[in-house]
């Protein structure tokens, strides 16, 4: 990108992902100038990446419970002013064609491309300059203006719009920008994590396991504290056994709540009351893996037996206590991970600018007028499920809205 003339904007949008794209095409449809600048070859890797390349953009559910962040009411504003229903209504615009998946997740039948393509039009209509690639070298403020010095030459705008995203998937350009900026201009940022992220173990326990690699089936899952910042939660959803530890959508759910050195709990049967199945007298002669595969898939149900060498055996042949240590071992087995697969495998990013620096109204700094955050950036994080996607919306309309009043 060769250098152009100095030039001067009402709002400069650093970052054209979901929430900087959605915010410029919103703001200049206001009436406002706008800027977009990206650091990417490929504008909106990550909707493209997402939902498995079909984008679950929204969730018909979404609200503040679907959220973690240290202050939970904070993003109830946004999402109360621009819902899942607002975005659902602009995708029927553009006639994407669209499913719900599972528990309220919309999906594209088609492509994520399409999400793409709709929020580059938004800006178009809305007469939105985006410029990528382009290196953003520092920002700055004089009197009532900012200036962005980047290799196009240096920018000048009334508002600063910080939407750069969070760490994950370092290989498509994420990058800690925004928090570096909040830092810059001495604003809080909590502590950062990976979310909705495979868990990875090493302990013994699961060595055996992972010869299970490649099974799936739903589960009941919990992790987290009561009294840490996020609190706990427990999810019905579909576990993956992998062959490093265990994925699918319980466990990157679980993923939020969990902390380093933390266990997490999980009902392997929790539609069946095992213990009064194993205690029952009309099952005495029901062998006991035959019997726990009719809870769960061949493979796991002899693996469950085998851990406490009951493979082969009758009910009648095994103590009450034995009986009750299965049902346990079952309803609530209980593990360590030892990590998470990191910022290359997590899908958001857990904490950021921290929600006391900004009014929720509009993502505005309280300390430095004109300077906003929004999307990923923020301390505001969803569950799986296109909430995160949806907080992206929310938060880039509250900012625009608030750049044009
Ligand atoms: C594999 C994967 C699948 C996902 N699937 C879903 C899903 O189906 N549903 C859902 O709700 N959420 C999903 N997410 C999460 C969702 O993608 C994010 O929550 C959302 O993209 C955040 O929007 P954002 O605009 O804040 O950040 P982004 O969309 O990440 O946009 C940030 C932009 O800033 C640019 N940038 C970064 N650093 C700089 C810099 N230093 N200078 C200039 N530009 C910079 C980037 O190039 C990027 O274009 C998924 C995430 C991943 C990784």
């Amino acid at each position: 990108m060769t250098k152009s003339a100095v030039d001067q904007w009402d709002a400069i949008v650093l970052g054209g992902g979901a929430a900087g794209l959605f915010c410029a095409g919103v703001a200049g449809q206001l009436g406002l100038k706008v800027l977009v600048l990206d650091h990417a070859q490929i504008l909106g890797e990550k909707i493209r990446i997402s939902g498995g390349g079909r984008c679950n953009f929204t969730n018909l559910h979404s609200s503040p419970h679907y959220f973690l962040s240290l202050n939970p009411n904070f993003a109830k504003s946004a999402l109360a002013r621009y819902s899942a229903n607002d975005f659902i209504n602009l995708v029927k615009r553009y006639q994407i064609a669209f499913h719900e998946k599972h528990q309220g997740q919309l999906f594209c039948d088609e492509s994520a491309k399409d999400i793409i393509h709709l929020l580059v039009n938004e800006c178009k209509q809305g007469k939105v300059r985006i410029c990528h690639p382009v290196d953003i070298q520092s920002v700055s403020r004089t009197k009532d203006t900012w200036a962005v010095e980047t290799s196009m030459g240096r920018q000048f705008g009334t508002a600063l719009v910080l939407a750069t995203g969070g760490l994950p998937v370092p290989a498509i350009g994420a990058s800690a920008f925004s928090l570096e900026i909040a830092k810059q201009f001495d604003l809080a940022v909590t502590e950062i994590r990976p979310g909705l992220v495979p868990l990875s173990f090493t302990d013994d326990a699961f060595s055996s396991m992972s010869e299970l690699s490649g099974l799936s089936l739903p589960v009941q899952i919990s992790a987290g504290k009561k009294n840490s910042a996020y609190g706990s939660h427990l999810f019905n959803e579909d576990l993956l056994i992998t062959h490093k530890g265990l994925s699918g959508p319980a466990v990157l759910q679980a993923s939020n709540y969990w902390h380093e050195g933390e266990s997490i709990q999980i009902n392997w049967a929790y539609e069946r009351d095992c213990h009064s199945e194993f205690l029952n007298e009309d099952n005495r002669l029901k062998v006991v893996e035959h019997h726990l595969a009719e809870m769960m898939p061949k493979k796991l149900a002899d693996f469950f037996a085998a851990q406490l060498n009951f493979s082969g055996r009758k009910w009648t042949e095994l103590a009450k206590k034995d009986r009750i240590a299965l049902a346990n071992l079952l309803n609530q087995w209980s593990v360590k991970p030892a990590g998470t697969l990191g910022w290359k495998k997590a899908e958001v990013m857990l904490g950021g600018v921290d929600t006391r620096e900004l009014d929720s109204q509009s993502m505005m700094s309280k300390k430095h007028p004109n300077l906003y955050f929004i999307g990923e950036c923020v301390d505001v994080t969803g569950h799986l499920g296109g909430h995160n996607f949806q907080w992206a919306w929310s938060s880039a309309y509250a900012c625009a809205r608030a750049m044009a009043s």
